[in-house]
Protein backbone atom coordinates (compact mmCIF):
# COMPACT_ATOMS: atom_id res chain seq x y z
CA UNK A 1 0.00 0.00 0.00
CA UNK A 2 1.56 3.41 -0.53
CA UNK A 3 1.28 6.21 1.52
CA UNK A 4 -0.96 8.13 -0.44
CA UNK A 5 -3.53 5.30 -0.37
CA UNK A 6 -3.02 5.06 3.98
CA UNK A 7 -3.56 8.64 3.84
CA UNK A 8 -6.90 8.33 2.26
CA UNK A 9 -8.02 4.95 4.24
CA UNK A 10 -7.13 7.59 7.20
CA UNK A 11 -8.75 10.40 6.26
CA UNK A 12 -12.09 8.16 5.23
CA UNK A 13 -11.89 6.56 8.53
CA UNK A 14 -12.04 9.75 11.26
CA UNK A 15 -14.76 11.18 8.58
CA UNK A 16 -16.49 7.67 9.27
CA UNK A 17 -16.65 8.67 12.88
CA UNK A 18 -19.34 11.22 13.15
CA UNK A 19 -21.18 9.64 10.37
CA UNK A 20 -21.57 6.47 12.97
CA UNK A 21 -22.43 9.22 15.44
CA UNK A 22 -19.27 8.10 17.42
CA UNK A 23 -18.51 11.59 18.15
CA UNK A 24 -19.16 15.46 19.77
CA UNK A 25 -17.32 18.19 18.07
CA UNK A 26 -13.52 17.10 17.78
CA UNK A 27 -13.25 14.36 20.38
CA UNK A 28 -12.02 11.22 18.68
CA UNK A 29 -8.96 10.33 16.10
CA UNK A 30 -7.97 7.78 13.82
CA UNK A 31 -4.53 6.76 13.04
CA UNK A 32 -2.61 3.84 10.77
CA UNK A 33 0.09 2.57 10.26
CA UNK A 34 2.56 1.61 7.34
CA UNK A 35 4.40 -1.57 8.97
CA UNK A 36 7.18 -1.51 6.10
CA UNK A 37 8.12 1.68 6.51
CA UNK A 38 7.75 2.40 10.12
CA UNK A 39 5.59 5.54 9.69
CA UNK A 40 2.04 6.63 11.58
CA UNK A 41 -0.69 9.00 9.90
CA UNK A 42 -3.31 10.69 12.05
CA UNK A 43 -5.89 12.79 12.43
CA UNK A 44 -4.63 16.85 13.57
CA UNK A 45 -5.31 17.68 16.73
CA UNK A 46 -8.52 19.85 17.15
CA UNK A 47 -9.45 19.99 13.76
CA UNK A 48 -13.05 19.76 13.03
CA UNK A 49 -14.51 16.98 11.05
CA UNK A 50 -16.30 18.95 8.41
CA UNK A 51 -13.01 20.73 7.25
CA UNK A 52 -10.76 18.11 7.74
CA UNK A 53 -8.68 17.10 4.09
CA UNK A 54 -6.03 14.71 3.60
CA UNK A 55 -3.37 17.46 3.12
CA UNK A 56 -3.99 17.95 7.37
CA UNK A 57 -2.88 15.03 8.24
CA UNK A 58 0.45 14.51 9.88
CA UNK A 59 2.89 11.28 9.47
CA UNK A 60 5.14 10.72 12.18
CA UNK A 61 7.37 8.16 12.70
CA UNK A 62 7.07 5.74 15.62
CA UNK A 63 9.60 7.78 18.14
CA UNK A 64 7.08 10.38 17.30
CA UNK A 65 9.07 12.52 14.88
CA UNK A 66 7.06 14.37 12.36
CA UNK A 67 7.87 13.45 9.26
CA UNK A 68 5.45 15.56 6.85
CA UNK A 69 2.22 17.78 7.66
CA UNK A 70 2.28 20.94 9.03
CA UNK A 71 -0.32 20.87 11.37
CA UNK A 72 0.12 19.37 15.04
CA UNK A 73 -0.70 15.65 15.24
CA UNK A 74 -3.61 14.64 17.82
CA UNK A 75 -3.00 14.95 21.62
CA UNK A 76 -3.56 11.32 22.14
CA UNK A 77 -0.67 10.47 19.13
CA UNK A 78 1.78 8.88 21.85
CA UNK A 79 -1.15 6.44 23.20
CA UNK A 80 -1.07 5.23 19.26
CA UNK A 81 2.13 4.93 19.47
CA UNK A 82 2.56 3.31 22.31
CA UNK A 83 0.40 0.43 20.58
CA UNK A 84 1.67 0.15 17.61
CA UNK A 85 4.93 -0.17 19.23
CA UNK A 86 3.90 -3.28 21.48
CA UNK A 87 0.99 -4.79 19.79
CA UNK A 88 2.98 -5.29 16.07
CA UNK A 89 -0.61 -6.77 14.06
CA UNK A 90 -2.70 -3.84 14.39
CA UNK A 91 -2.71 -1.42 11.69
CA UNK A 92 -5.15 1.15 13.05
CA UNK A 93 -5.87 2.90 15.88
CA UNK A 94 -9.56 4.76 16.50
CA UNK A 95 -10.39 6.65 19.91
CA UNK A 96 -13.37 8.24 20.48
CA UNK A 97 -15.22 9.21 23.59
CA UNK A 98 -18.59 7.60 22.15
CA UNK A 99 -21.48 7.55 25.05
CA UNK A 100 -22.51 4.63 25.89
CA UNK A 101 -18.61 2.87 26.28
CA UNK A 102 -17.28 6.40 27.87
CA UNK A 103 -20.11 5.37 30.70
CA UNK A 104 -19.09 1.87 31.36
CA UNK A 105 -14.91 3.15 31.42
CA UNK A 106 -16.19 6.02 33.54
CA UNK A 107 -17.93 3.14 35.94
CA UNK A 108 -15.09 1.93 36.26
CA UNK A 109 -16.48 -1.27 34.86
CA UNK A 110 -15.09 -3.72 32.21
CA UNK A 111 -17.82 -4.76 29.41
CA UNK A 112 -19.11 -7.92 30.36
CA UNK A 113 -19.84 -10.48 27.33
CA UNK A 114 -23.84 -10.22 27.00
CA UNK A 115 -24.50 -11.51 24.20
CA UNK A 116 -23.74 -12.93 20.79
CA UNK A 117 -23.33 -9.77 19.06
CA UNK A 118 -20.62 -9.07 21.85
CA UNK A 119 -19.15 -12.14 20.71
CA UNK A 120 -19.11 -11.88 17.08
CA UNK A 121 -16.08 -9.72 17.40
CA UNK A 122 -14.29 -9.94 20.76
CA UNK A 123 -13.25 -12.97 22.26
CA UNK A 124 -13.76 -12.23 25.70
CA UNK A 125 -15.02 -9.13 28.24
CA UNK A 126 -13.85 -5.49 26.48
CA UNK A 127 -10.99 -4.85 29.79
CA UNK A 128 -10.98 -1.97 31.54
CA UNK A 129 -7.42 -0.12 32.63
CA UNK A 130 -6.24 0.71 36.09
CA UNK A 131 -6.67 4.27 37.14
CA UNK A 132 -3.52 6.36 36.07
CA UNK A 133 -1.29 7.40 39.44
CA UNK A 134 -0.15 10.96 39.76
CA UNK A 135 3.20 10.64 38.17
CA UNK A 136 2.09 9.25 35.17
CA UNK A 137 -0.64 12.16 34.64
CA UNK A 138 1.59 14.94 35.16
CA UNK A 139 4.19 13.83 32.90
CA UNK A 140 3.84 11.99 29.40
CA UNK A 141 -0.12 11.30 30.06
CA UNK A 142 -0.89 10.22 26.52
CA UNK A 143 2.24 7.57 26.49
CA UNK A 144 1.16 6.35 29.98
CA UNK A 145 -2.58 5.61 28.47
CA UNK A 146 -0.80 3.88 25.86
CA UNK A 147 1.32 2.01 28.72
CA UNK A 148 -0.96 1.37 30.68
CA UNK A 149 -3.38 -0.44 27.99
CA UNK A 150 -0.48 -2.50 27.03
CA UNK A 151 0.52 -3.54 30.78
CA UNK A 152 -3.46 -4.61 31.08
CA UNK A 153 -2.97 -6.90 27.88
CA UNK A 154 0.49 -8.30 28.93
CA UNK A 155 -0.71 -8.80 32.28
CA UNK A 156 -3.57 -10.56 31.91
CA UNK A 157 -2.57 -12.37 28.86
CA UNK A 158 -4.58 -11.06 26.11
CA UNK A 159 -4.44 -11.12 22.46
CA UNK A 160 -4.86 -8.03 21.08
CA UNK A 161 -6.08 -9.53 17.57
CA UNK A 162 -8.90 -11.29 19.43
CA UNK A 163 -10.02 -8.59 22.27
CA UNK A 164 -9.92 -5.33 19.77
CA UNK A 165 -10.47 -3.06 22.12
CA UNK A 166 -10.10 -1.27 25.61
CA UNK A 167 -11.94 1.04 28.01
CA UNK A 168 -9.41 3.32 29.75
CA UNK A 169 -10.78 4.55 33.34
CA UNK A 170 -12.64 7.33 33.05
CA UNK A 171 -11.78 8.60 29.74
CA UNK A 172 -13.23 5.80 26.88
CA UNK A 173 -12.46 3.29 24.35
CA UNK A 174 -9.70 2.93 22.11
CA UNK A 175 -10.30 -0.12 19.34
CA UNK A 176 -7.79 -1.35 16.76
CA UNK A 177 -8.13 -3.69 13.58
CA UNK A 178 -5.56 -4.78 10.70
CA UNK A 179 -6.84 -1.54 8.70
CA UNK A 180 -8.81 1.56 9.40
CA UNK A 181 -12.09 0.18 7.99
CA UNK A 182 -11.84 -2.69 10.52
CA UNK A 183 -10.73 0.03 13.17
CA UNK A 184 -14.19 2.23 13.28
CA UNK A 185 -15.82 -1.40 12.73
CA UNK A 186 -14.82 -2.34 16.38
CA UNK A 187 -15.72 1.82 17.51
CA UNK A 188 -19.28 0.86 15.90
CA UNK A 189 -20.07 -2.47 17.53
CA UNK A 190 -18.60 -1.76 20.90
CA UNK A 191 -20.56 1.74 21.44
CA UNK A 192 -23.76 -0.77 20.24
CA UNK A 193 -22.38 -3.49 22.36
CA UNK A 194 -21.93 -1.09 25.18
CA UNK A 195 -25.49 0.55 24.85
CA UNK A 196 -27.19 -2.91 24.70
CA UNK A 197 -25.05 -4.36 27.94
CA UNK A 198 -25.91 -1.28 29.91
CA UNK A 199 -29.72 -1.96 29.34
CA UNK A 200 -29.11 -5.77 29.96
CA UNK A 201 -28.00 -4.93 32.79
CA UNK A 202 -30.84 -2.40 34.22
CA UNK A 203 -33.53 -4.74 33.35
CA UNK A 204 -31.64 -7.98 35.17
CA UNK A 205 -28.87 -6.35 37.49
CA UNK A 206 -28.11 -10.23 38.49
CA UNK A 207 -27.28 -10.90 34.57
CA UNK A 208 -24.58 -13.37 34.09
CA UNK A 209 -22.31 -13.18 31.19
CA UNK A 210 -23.06 -15.70 28.33
CA UNK A 211 -21.44 -19.42 28.68
CA UNK A 212 -17.91 -19.92 26.85
CA UNK A 213 -19.73 -22.22 24.83
CA UNK A 214 -21.83 -19.53 23.07
CA UNK A 215 -19.04 -17.24 23.19
CA UNK A 216 -16.62 -19.58 21.82
CA UNK A 217 -18.61 -20.77 18.77
CA UNK A 218 -20.02 -17.00 17.87
CA UNK A 219 -16.42 -15.80 17.84
CA UNK A 220 -15.17 -18.78 16.07
CA UNK A 221 -18.23 -18.72 13.11
CA UNK A 222 -16.24 -15.49 11.96
CA UNK A 223 -13.12 -15.84 13.13
CA UNK A 224 -9.64 -18.22 12.66
CA UNK A 225 -9.44 -21.11 10.57
CA UNK A 226 -12.82 -22.70 10.81
CA UNK A 227 -14.81 -19.46 10.32
CA UNK A 228 -17.73 -20.44 8.23
CA UNK A 229 -20.03 -16.43 8.09
CA UNK A 230 -19.98 -14.30 5.06
CA UNK A 231 -18.82 -15.14 1.66
CA UNK A 232 -15.56 -16.80 0.88
CA UNK A 233 -12.99 -13.62 -0.16
ZN1 LIG B 1 -9.82 10.91 24.76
Amino acid sequence: MTIDHLFQQTLEANLALPRHGLITFTWGNVSSIDRGSGLVVIKPSGMPYESLQACHMVVLDLDGKIISGTCRPSSDTATHLALYRCFPEIGSITHTHSRWATVWAQAGRELPVLGTTHADYFNGPVPLTRRLREEETSSDYEQKTGEAIVELFQQNKLNPMAVPAVLVASHGPFTWGRDAAEAVLHAVVLEECAMMAFHACQLNPQLPPIEDHLLDRHYRRKHGASAYYGQKP
